[in-house]
């Protein structure tokens, strides 16, 4: 257990202070970027160790996992959130277990969620975006966005927080910059719109190997796995 939570110490340190640097460039503050610690595939005994570490947010992209795990780690006091593409038909599994959820693209499963939370206690998400254009990426277009929030304002059990996009995956940093800006652009466009329920405060971008960039494009929630949890077997 000791060698395990030093490294994992260790790992969290450099990122913290990484992602301290990266807002300093900027002029950001770095307590107002949200680290959500991506834990798919790390045991129940690592996201402890990570939680003595002092991580209290993380990331789930499956919806048994998140399940399981938070049940197993229920004498915690964890925040889960839910960032993996949602079938309606484990919506269960992740309401209300999870606080946020990242990745909602298409209305049917919107419905689904909010039929399953409350007035008392509406499900807080982001709507993912496909800024990259790549095919086998979930979510929802940018042409198809406001289509699908004017949808979700009428969904009565939601409080739509943000947007959330995966980067292309490539090296080149203007690539990903734009994406990232993409999506930023369309959160002011649709907070300008003032639909009700939609703070729309969240920008959910930025990854191991992309997350300066997204501080440097106004991301208020990294999702980080490798950087704290080492490379991921499968
Ligand atoms: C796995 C995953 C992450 C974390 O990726 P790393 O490269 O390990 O930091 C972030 N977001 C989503 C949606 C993921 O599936």
């Amino acid at each position: 257990m000791l060698p395990l939570m030093d490294s994992m110490a260790q790992n969290l340190a450099r990122l913290q202070e990484r992602i301290a640097r990266a807002a300093q460039r900027v002029g950001r503050e770095p307590e107002k970027i949200g680290l959500v610690a991506v834990s798919k595939t790390v045991d129940a005994p690592r996201v402890r160790a990570a939680h003595a570490a002092g991580l209290r947010v993380f990331g789930e992209n499956r919806a048994q996992e998140l399940r399981d795990k938070s049940r197993e780690l229920s004498d915690l006091s964890l925040e889960w959130h839910f960032v993996g593409s949602i079938q309606t038909n484990k919506v269960r599994y992740i309401v209300p277990t999870a606080e946020l959820v990242h990745s909602v693209d298409r209305l049917a499963v919107a419905r689904r969620i909010s039929q399953r939370a409350s007035a008392e206690r509406p499900q807080r998400l982001l709507v993912q975006v496909n800024t990259s254009g790549e095919e086998s990426k979930s979510g929802v277009q940018p042409d198809a966005l406001d289509a699908l929030l004017e949808g979700l304002a009428e969904l009565p059990h939601l409080r739509v927080e943000g947007l959330m996009t995966i980067g292309p995956l490539t090296d080149d940093q203007r690539a990903i910059g734009s994406a990232f800006r993409l999506l930023r652009r369309l959160r002011d466009r649709a907070r300008d719109a003032q639909h009700p329920r939609m703070p729309l405060q969240h920008l959910s971008m930025g990854m191991t190997h992309d997350f300066e960039l997204a501080i440097a494009e106004g991301a208020t929630l990294l999702r980080i796995g490798t950087a704290i949890f080492g490379r991921r077997e499968a």
